[in-house]
């Protein structure tokens, strides 16, 4: 089963995709999280994508096609994957139709988280990660027992760069103005679910298994 997470940064893809993984038995595939990897270990195209990602701008279509193709091809993927962040606009996702049907595949569900943007805003601008084992938090709606230390392997919790009010905003006007034409895009396709995101994870994962099956 090949999956695509949609919805606006803050929608909770990432908390999702850990437990969609678990389920299904397939590899989830973040942009986001390969380009910060990237950025990590100061390779050029970590250079390159960093100056896009601290001002919440996407990063060139080319760059993050070439990692998904390369990423898909891999051995874990024979049996489906889950792309989280990819595609990101219509030119993505035309590349990837064409991509994909090249290789003998097809997207079979395009997964459509939906939360209100206020909701967004408080979300992300208080999202911690451990550093160590990559254990998401929240500030005020899933604090950690002791201030910025991993309740689950006792790692310092940092706050992604983008994550500031400010970035955040450029983030969700990018995500409006060329992310939410994918609806209509998958919509004609009859491949969107659209998924409720306010609520509890368990009760938001509870919603998806429903209509994936
Ligand atoms: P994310 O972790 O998905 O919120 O992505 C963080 C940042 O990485 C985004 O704000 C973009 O700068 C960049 N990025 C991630 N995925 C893509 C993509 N498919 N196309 C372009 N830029 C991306």
């Amino acid at each position: 089963m090949n999956i695509i997470l949609l919805g606006p940064p803050g929608a909770g893809k990432g908390t999702q995709a850990k437990r969609m993984i678990e389920k299904y038995g397939i590899p989830q595939i973040s942009t986001g999280d390969m380009l910060r990897a990237a950025v990590q270990a100061g390779t050029e195209l970590g250079l390159e994508a960093k100056k896009y990602m601290d001002a919440g701008q996407l990063v060139p279509d080319e760059v993050v096609i070439g990692l998904v193709k390369e990423r898909i091809q891999q051995d874990d993927c024979k049996n489906g994957y889950m792309l989280d962040g990819f595609p990101r606009n219509v030119s993505q996702a035309e590349t990837l139709d064409k991509m994909l049907s090249e290789l003998g595949q097809k997207i079979d569900h395009v997964v459509c988280i939906e939360v209100p943007e206020d909701e967004l805003i408080k979300r992300l601008t208080g999202r911690r990660t451990c550093k160590q084992c990559g254990a998401g938090y929240h500030v005020v709606f899933d604090p950690p027992k002791q201030d910025g230390v991993c309740d689950k392997c006792g790692g310092e919790l940092y706050q992604r760069d983008d994550d500031n009010e400010e970035t955040v905003k450029s983030r969700l006007k990018v995500y409006k103005e060329q992310t939410e034409p994918l609806i209509a895009y998958y919509e004609k396709q009859g491949k969107l679910r659209r998924i409720d995101g306010v609520g509890s994870i368990d009760e938001i994962f509870n919603r998806i298994v429903a209509v994936l099956g």
